[in-house]
């Protein structure tokens, strides 16, 4: 039987990452995935093929929409290839999960492929095409992740009421898809086929769409998916999904509690995802779930028996690649002795519609309820050369910083590249900046990063330069 120093079971971005990091600091390791590729949702059907489609209808979206005013003319017309685009798209996955394929072998990490389940809490059977093989890990990580969840009255038929991840493969482009849930997943997918000449209509349980951000950058991200037209329908409770041929129907009871009934050809159910430990067989290692199905932790990630750890989706927390991967990092320098932290106040959240979201630190709705004293600094995109130079004009920069010591505890942005922006607030965070402390950093000029220093300045005395 092979032995292990440790054996990571699941290979999305906590778990790979996690046997990396196992590997790096000297531990004989294991990994196990029962699909064929490795990556996990992140790398399948998750965030790389979903900005893959994003951004190829992006640039269909920028042809048909902004080409001419740039000057540029196409002669003919522009048409969207879907099947090119769907190919191109699991052209990138491929190439992603190749990439971990071969991180595996330069860390000498065995993989196998196959389905993971506890015989005990030092043993696992792997199972794959009716064959069982054990191996023996003195410790354990559970990276098993989620899945896509649903409502108990919807029955997925996953041809034309779907979840992510049929979404992430349609042969045609819908002529009106419904997406329930007003979340990441549904607004980014939902744009996605808006851009490719869907009709969308976002039907949503709670007041405003993204909720958990900032409501500053929910009511503007609304305002512009709504110019793109996209249609809202908020403080709207899904009673009903039927499918009759070709066309799903669903019914919902608005605010008023009256029904109203949305008619289109796909539905896109985007409510959430489920920690997954199907088939996993914890009760035979003796591990405890949590009220929500999740593997129960503590703060250093150890589950109930000492040598078995939980990360990523499949523990509590943000449902994120990068959190799943600092918590893989964590567990295997925790095995190695190590005294490693995570602050999770400091894990950013984002939205990759265009204008991308984006947002680290406390929201200005958590700070009043915990009854914090603090100060706003805003700076609008459109004030920037560099926004006027791409047309991107929408969004802006929020800086909510502490009233009395001007320590930055927010920071939240709507706009073009705030997904990669954000790192700056992160930066600042994590070494306790003040607002001051950005409103005195250069900022290259023309560049959208210069409505962070504008925001700081904001922040400060309401000294922005260009407001
Ligand atoms: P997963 O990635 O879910 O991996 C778990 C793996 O374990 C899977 O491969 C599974 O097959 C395997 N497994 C499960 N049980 C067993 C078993 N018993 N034996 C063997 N193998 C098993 N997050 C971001 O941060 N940014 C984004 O842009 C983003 N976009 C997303 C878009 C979509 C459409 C979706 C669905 C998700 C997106 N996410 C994004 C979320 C992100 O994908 C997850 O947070 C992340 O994949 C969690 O990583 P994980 O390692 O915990 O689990």
């Amino acid at each position: 039987m092979n032995q292990y120093d440790v054996a990571v079971i699941g290979s999305g971005p906590g778990g790979y990452v996690a046997a990396i990091r196992c590997a790096q600091l000297g531990m004989k390791t294991a990994i196990i995935e029962k699909y064929d590729t490795l990556g996990g949702t992140c790398l399948n059907v998750g965030c790389i093929p979903s900005k893959a489609l994003l951004d190829s209808s992006h640039h269909y979206e920028d042809a048909i929409k902004h080409f001419e005013e740039h000057g540029i003319d196409i002669p003919g017309e522009i048409k969207v290839n879907l099947k090119q685009m769907i190919a191109r798209k699991q052209d990138v996955v491929d190439q992603n999960t190749k990439g971990i394929e071969f991180l595996m072998g330069k860390n000498k990490i065995e993989v196998y492929h196959g389905m993971g389940s506890f015989k005990d809490a030092t043993h696992i059977n792997i199972v794959k095409d009716g064959k069982t093989e054990t191996i023996e890990a003195k410790n354990i990580i559970i990276a098993t992740g989620s899945k896509p969840s649903t409502l108990p009255f919807i029955k997925l038929d996953k041809e034309r009421i779907i979840t992510s991840t049929e979404a992430l493969k349609l042969t045609e482009v819908p002529k009106h898809m419904i997406v329930i849930g007003g979340g990441v997943i549904g607004l980014e997918l939902g744009q996605v086929y808006k851009r490719l000449g869907a009709e969308v209509t976002v039907v949503e349980f709670m007041d405003r769409i993204i909720p958990g951000m900032d409501g500053a950058l929910s009511k503007e991200l609304m305002k512009v998916l709504k110019k793109q037209k996209m249609q809202f329908n908020l403080s709207h409770k899904v009673k009903s999904v039927e499918r009759k041929g070709k066309e799903v129907i669903v019914k919902a009871d608005n605010k008023k509690g009256e029904e109203v009934t949305f008619t289109g050809d796909y539905c896109l159910v985007s409510v959430g995802r489920r920690p997954y430990t199907d088939g996993l067989n914890a009760e035979a290692a003796g591990v405890k779930l949590d009220d929500r199905g999740r593997i129960a932790v503590n703060d250093h990630l150890q589950t109930n028996v000492s040598n078995i750890y939980a990360i990523g989706d499949v523990v509590k927390g943000a449902m994120l690649a990068h959190k799943a991967e600092e918590e893989g990092v964590l567990v295997a320098e925790v095995l190695a002795g190590q005294k490693p932290h995570i602050d999770y106040n400091l894990i950013p959240g984002v939205v990759y519609t265009w204008p991308e979201v984006a947002a680290v630190g406390k929201t200005e709705e958590e700070l009043k309820d915990a009854g914090v004293d603090y100060k706003v600094g805003q700076f609008s995109m459109r004030a920037l050369g560099r926004a006027r130079a791409s047309m991107d004009l929408d969004g802006f920069v929020k800086i909510i910083a502490d009233k009395k010591t001007d320590e930055v505890l927010g920071v939240h942005m709507i706009g073009a590249r705030c997904a990669d922006l954000i790192a700056e607030g992160v930066t600042a965070m994590e070494f306790r900046a003040s607002a001051e402390d950005i409103a005195r950093m250069s900022h290259a000029h023309p560049t959208y990063a210069e409505a962070v220093k504008e925001a700081a300045l904001a922040a400060t005395a309401d000294r922005a330069l260009h407001a």
